[in-house]
């Protein structure tokens, strides 16, 4: 078998679960758990997981999954029905919805449903992506408390990693929501992090779960997080350079000294990035950190489809059969998105149906 493999703990999910309690102590925690966990699988997670007191999702499919694997907790669809076809399976499986828009409310209004619908309404704030503006969102509210008491007042922070960031969007929600009788649901992880004022009724954690930094200029570890996801291979090749030879598709890298290279079982269609390491022409100006044996090294050249170079110069103990970490416990995710240009959400997110997945204690 080829040796890629993603590795997910349990007791680490468990752990940055109790980080946003101690973090928002007062606070329900709804769980994030879209985009297939944020690439983890939902059914790995769930279970780690299982102490939340509610699990957000975007699809249906992911939401009727977790009422199957028998969590009674609220299910958020984040971004409401797209038909009112599917209010169907709303219905049925008890889920909870965002109503961002009028055409959701008027498929409620339509809605052949009795059991009245747990509604998340949605205020833009400024993100201006989903939700009511200030100016229409009492009256959207009026209409849907005719049809359900059951509704909490939802806003989603464009900045919440920045100084003050939240700042302008929380005295709007404020201002607009003032004395109503509902709870409140605004903070994703950055602001369950960076702004402790944020927290009210119900924050959404999603990143922070799977042990990985929201915010600009940090790592998760010292918000005490411990990554959930470790992406480990093995090194299938060894290759001398002289000074002067370069190294895979387009040339990209030339030894400009006697190098030992490492060809590891991991590329791009297992979800490693593609342009991952800064070059002047093909000379290297950074590599992105990777873990051979428990040592920090670095990828040289172009990573291909199914292969990544790194130097082992430093590291002559080296050799096939090595154990490789792409990103984990020693090399954070966070620390390879900011050398690819990205963040850890899209690393995570990105991991390819091909790699297989284990999951430990
Ligand atoms: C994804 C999402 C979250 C969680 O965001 P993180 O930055 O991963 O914590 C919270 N709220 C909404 C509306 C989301 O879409």
């Amino acid at each position: 078998m080829r040796p890629i493999l993603a590795t997910i703990s349990q007791s680490a999910l468990q752990h940055n679960l109790a980080v946003v309690r101690k973090f928002a102590p007062h606070s329900k925690v709804m769980a994030a758990l879209k985009a297939n966990g944020y690439g983890h699988g939902i059914e790995r997670i769930a279970h780690g997981l299982s102490g939340a007191d509610g699990f957000a999702v975007l699809g249906m499919d992911e939401a009727i999954t977790l009422r199957e694997m028998g969590f009674e907790q609220p299910i958020l669809l984040l971004e409401g029905v797209f038909h009112a076809d599917s209010l169907a399976v709303v219905n049925a499986y008890r889920l909870s919805l965002v109503i961002h828009c009028y055409a959701q409310i008027e498929m409620l209004e339509h809605s052949p449903y009795r059991h009245p619908f747990n509604i998340f309404l949605k205020m833009n704030t400024g993100m201006n992506r989903l939700g009511f503006v200030p100016d229409d969102y009492l009256k959207a509210l009026a209409r849907v408390t005719k049809l359900t008491p059951n509704v909490t007042l939802m806003t989603h922070f464009a900045a919440a990693d920045e100084l003050n960031g939240t700042d302008a969007a929380m005295a709007i929600f404020q201002q607009t929501t003032k004395n109503l009788p509902y709870p409140s649901s605004l903070a994703n992880s950055a602001a369950i992090l960076c702004q402790p004022q944020t927290h009210l009724d119900w924050v959404r954690p999603g990143i922070m779960l799977y042990g990985a930094t929201p915010a600009k200029n940090t790592v998760a570890t010292e918000f005490g997080l411990k990554p959930v996801m470790q992406l480990t291979s093995e090194i299938i090749a060894i290759q001398t350079l002289k000074a002067g030879e370069t190294l895979g598709y387009g040339n990209r890298y030339t030894a400009s000294k006697p190098t030992r290279v490492g060809v590891v079982a991991c590329g791009y269609a297992d979800g490693y990035p593609r342009h991952a390491g800064q070059y002047s022409g093909n000379n290297l100006l950074q590599g992105v950190p990777v873990a051979v044996g428990g040592k920090i090294t670095q990828t040289l050249g172009r990573v291909s489809m199914d292969m990544l170079f790194v130097d082992l110069t430093a590291l002559p103990e080296a050799n096939i059969g090595s154990p490789v970490e792409l990103w984990g416990s020693t090399v954070s995710v966070d620390t390879v998105a900011e050398a690819c240009g990205t963040i850890g959400y899209e690393l995570l997110c990105a991991v390819t149906p091909r790699v297989p997945f284990k999951v430990v204690d």
